[in-house]
């Protein structure tokens, strides 16, 4: 018996270890353990763990169909996992690698248990197209900067989606009374683990509802998204980032769709838009390495100069940020987007960490923890790849990007649909007044939206000065 333990891969179909598993052995059984050291943290978004049970409800019925069980326990799976496997006595427990610090540190100690009973254990990369070590610079270094990065990732060769499971043998009886005493549960609901999401979710949550979200849109968005992607009132991007976050679909699979829907494009646009997609995608795998090879970015930015940062972190106007009650619609928009949905669309995530970090002079790390708190996508690396990128003290090489609000909304809210959207308080004010931000005090009391709580022109200023400031003082 091998025990396949699943953690971000929440699918049996192209699910690298499972089918190396599956080679190896007849009889899998699946594990997934709600790891307490995770759930009881304080930046756990209701909508994500309502997105992972059900991903785990469809992936426990899979498993039912192919005639084995995936068993869930809510506890540590240091602990866990060694006494399942010897009280089941299986030959080993595999898994796929991750990324996270947190996730290797206890990896390595399941590994180490297992070790001590004998068990085998093997581990593989699936969440990647290109695991961390394949992609290093001529000087064998890992890379910091990602142009370079993609230029190397894109011309090195994907493989092809692995086979699904089919059939397997499950447990006995006697193997599930065993189970049963080492504390198996049923499957809660999100409720039931203290995390209420009444809104509705973004996306179906599990593979099957994964799959079809790839198909449509590399059907058609995916031939517009290098124009579409910018615009958030427009519906031009895949929406599979938690899928990808927690392994709804395989990475091979989005690959091969992508790269099919490339093959069969008509134009040259379309060809470019694709493969701006794939430099999603990449995007998403340069964070992944980043956090891989330098795991102190979960603590602290990469770049020294904003290791003491002079932040103001003003909890008035954090609070107002949260809220999207800060006076600047485009900013308001996506954070009442963000605390309505669970997700927000990349422009404004870009376009809010601006505000933050250079307009409102707080600490990243503030909004970096309030996005894992809401996102249903939230990831680690991903997340924080962002908010360095956004705060300018992270793997760029421009030195200082500041978003002007009104400019950003001008530009890609030009009929402010999604201004009006998220900010119905506003629906009858004219768009010129919305986009530029230049709405009046008496319209803005009229319609109970706040005066803007900083000056933006101001607040750059004084970025850029304490920015030269660290700057003289880190090189002294
Ligand atoms: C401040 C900030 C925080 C972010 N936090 C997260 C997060 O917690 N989780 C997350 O998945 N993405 C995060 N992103 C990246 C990006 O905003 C989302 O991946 C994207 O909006 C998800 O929508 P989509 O699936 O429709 O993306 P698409 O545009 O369709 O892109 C396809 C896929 O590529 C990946 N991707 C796209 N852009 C990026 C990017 N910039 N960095 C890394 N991967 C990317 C995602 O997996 C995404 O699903 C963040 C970006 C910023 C600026």
């Amino acid at each position: 018996m091998i025990i396949f333990w699943h953690r971000r891969d929440l699918r049996i179909s192209d699910n690298i270890g499972l089918a190396a598993s599956r080679q190896q052995s007849s009889k899998i059984v699946g594990i997934f353990c709600l790891d307490p050291n995770i759930l009881e943290r304080d930046d756990i978004a209701p909508a994500r763990v309502t997105y992972m049970m059900g991903c785990l409800q469809e992936l426990q019925q899979r498993y039912t169909q192919s005639g084995s069980q995936l068993l869930i326990f809510y506890q540590d799976p240091c602990k866990i996992i060694p006494a399942l496997a010897e009280a089941l006595n299986a030959k080993a427990v595999c898994w796929n690698w991750d990324v996270e610090p947190y996730s290797q540190a206890r990896d390595r100690q399941v590994r180490e248990a297992l070790k001590e009973k004998g068990i085998a254990v093997h581990n593989y990369w699936d969440q990647l197209l290109h695991a961390p070590e394949e992609i290093r610079t001529k000087s064998e270094q890992p890379y910091t900067v990602y142009t370079p990065f993609w230029n190397n990732w894109k011309n090195q060769q994907k493989n092809i989606p692995a086979l699904s499971l089919e059939q397997v043998e499950g447990l006995t009886t006697t193997e599930l009374e065993i189970v049963n005493k080492l504390g198996v549960i049923n499957l809660p609901t999100a409720k039931e683990l203290g995390y209420t999401w009444d809104n509705q979710l973004l996306v179906e949550p599990g593979e099957k509802a994964a799959q079809e979200i790839l198909e449509n849109f590399c059907d058609r968005a995916i031939n517009e998204y290098q124009e579409q992607r910018n615009f958030p009132g427009i519906d031009g991007t895949s929406k599979l980032s938690a899928a990808l976050k927690f392994g709804a679909i395989g990475i091979r699979t989005v690959w091969q769709a992508a790269t099919n829907a490339y093959k069969n494009s008509r134009s040259d646009e379309s060809r470019n838009s694709i493969q701006t997609w794939q430099q999603e995608l990449a995007w998403r795998e340069f964070y992944q390495h980043a956090m891989y090879f330098f795991p102190k970015l979960v603590e602290e930015p990469y770049r020294n100069i904003f290791k003491d940062f002079p932040w103001d972190n003003n909890e008035i106007h954090w609070q107002a940020w949260c809220e999207g009650k800060t006076g600047y619609p485009i900013v308001d928009a996506a954070m009442r987007q963000l605390n309505e949905t669970g997700w927000m669309h990349n422009r404004c995530r870009m376009i809010v960490a601006s505000f933050l970090t250079k307009d409102l002079l707080i600490n990243w790390q503030w909004g970096e923890k309030y996005f894992m708190q809401k996102l249903y996508d939230g990831d680690l690396s991903a997340n924080n790849g962002g908010w360095q990128w956004s705060a300018s003290c992270g793997m760029d090489p421009k030195p200082l990007r500041i978003f002007n609000p009104a400019s950003q909304a001008q530009k890609f809210d030009p009929d402010a649909e999604y201004i009006r959207q998220w900010l119905p308080e506003l629906s009858s004010i004219e768009t010129e007044y919305l986009i530029t931000g230049k709405i009046s005090a008496s319209d803005r009391a009229s319609c109970g939206y706040p005066i803007p709580i900083v000056d933006h022109n101001k607040q750059q200023q004084e970025f850029k000065a304490r920015y030269q400031r660290q700057k003289a003082d880190t090189n002294s």
